[in-house]
């Protein structure tokens, strides 16, 4: 079982004419909480910390206040969302602790119904969520009432297989007695219950040439337990698309120009050095939006995804890099 922990903080204004929501529970107060969303300052401390744990950034990137959609939005439901998108990714939460600072009002008389409120969303037992509430003696903005802070700890778990050794540490782990050398993916596209869908093959080059690296990628699709769909080559010029029937790779069903992709997620895309790591990344940012369809702006090709057959089978899904498909990597 891998596990990973994460940290979360927020701080939102106290202001008139404002409802005070904190753990999705509406509580009497002649002030509320300023904000976008409906400002649950508790609810987002727990979404960093969510994300926190598996390195996905903060809720701002997914929930800006920039949009329009998320205006007034209660907390709770972008809670659910954040919950869907680790449980995609193959994680669910353990447990979460939590700490409230405010000075007034009392929140011991509704720490329960935060937590059964929270736990609704998380589909938890409400014992795994802590909520702790203390004042700040006084001092500081949120001592003199000018505001509310949390606090948050989530830990993640999953079953799923993990590695994030690079290929030649893989290699590597044949002189210290591992019986055979892993067979690591450069990038593998997983669906919403995690079964295999697209295996890249990531090479920083320009023009390498197709019939070399389908020579180096074919190993790779015959070592997945499953028969993996689709297969990408990726190099610095194109982005080939091929069907895989389980013995070769005919045709590309589609050829991308990488600039036309990947610029979106590095302006600079064409005009610096790209290297191998830094390539999966970009290509993983790209399958993972395309998986995404509740982010704000839309992916690149995403009606040529659409007319291969790909979107729907990456929808709720994934990528990962270095994913072992046979053998073990020393960990
Ligand atoms: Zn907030």
């Amino acid at each position: 079982m891998n596990i990973r922990i994460g940290n979360g903080y927020d701080i939102h204004r106290l202001g008139s004419d404002r409802a005070l929501i904190l753990g999705g529970v509406k509580i009497e107060h002649h002030l509320g909480l300023l904000g976008h969303s409906d400002a649950d300052v508790l609810t987002h401390a727990i979404m960093d910390a969510m994300l926190g744990a598996l390195s996905l950034g903060d809720i701002g990137h997914y929930f800006p206040p920039t949009d329009d959609r998320w205006k007034g939005a209660n907390s709770l439901d972008l809670l659910a969302q954040v919950n869907r998108l680790i449980l995609e990714k193959g994680w669910r939460v353990n447990n979460i602790d939590s700490t409230v600072v405010a000075e007034r009002p009392k929140l011991k008389p509704h720490i329960g119904a935060m937590r059964d409120r929270l736990a609704a969303v998380l589909e938890l037992n409400p014992e795994l969520i802590g909520i702790k509430a203390t004042t700040n003696e006084k001092l500081g903005p949120v001592g003199r009432e000018e505001g509310i802070a949390a606090y948050a700890v989530a830990l993640l778990v999953s079953d799923r297989q993990e590695s994030k050794m690079p290929a030649t540490t893989a290699a590597q782990s044949e002189t210290i007695g591992t019986p055979e050398p892993a067979i690591v993916a450069d990038t593998v596209a997983f669906d919403a219950k995690g079964e295999m869908v697209l295996l890249a093959q990531v090479e920083a080059k320009k023009q390498s040439s197709p019939d070399k690296v389908i020579e180096r990628i074919i190993p790779k699709l015959q070592a997945a337990k499953t028969l993996i769909p689709f297969a990408a080559i990726v190099d610095l010029e194109k982005i080939l698309i091929f069907q895989w029937n389980g013995i070769k790779l005919l045709n590309p069903v589609i050829s991308l120009k990488a600039e036309d992709i990947l610029s979106h997620y590095d302006k600079k895309f064409g005009q610096k050095r790209i290297l191998y790591n830094y390539l999966n990344a970009l290509f993983q940012a790209w399958l993972d939006d395309l998986a995404y369809r509740w982010k704000p702006q839309i992916p690149p090709a995403l009606e040529q995804m659409e007319a291969i057959g790909l979107l729907p089978r990456l929808a709720g899904g994934s990528a990962d890099s270095e994913v072992v498909l046979q053998g073990e990597v020393y960990d």
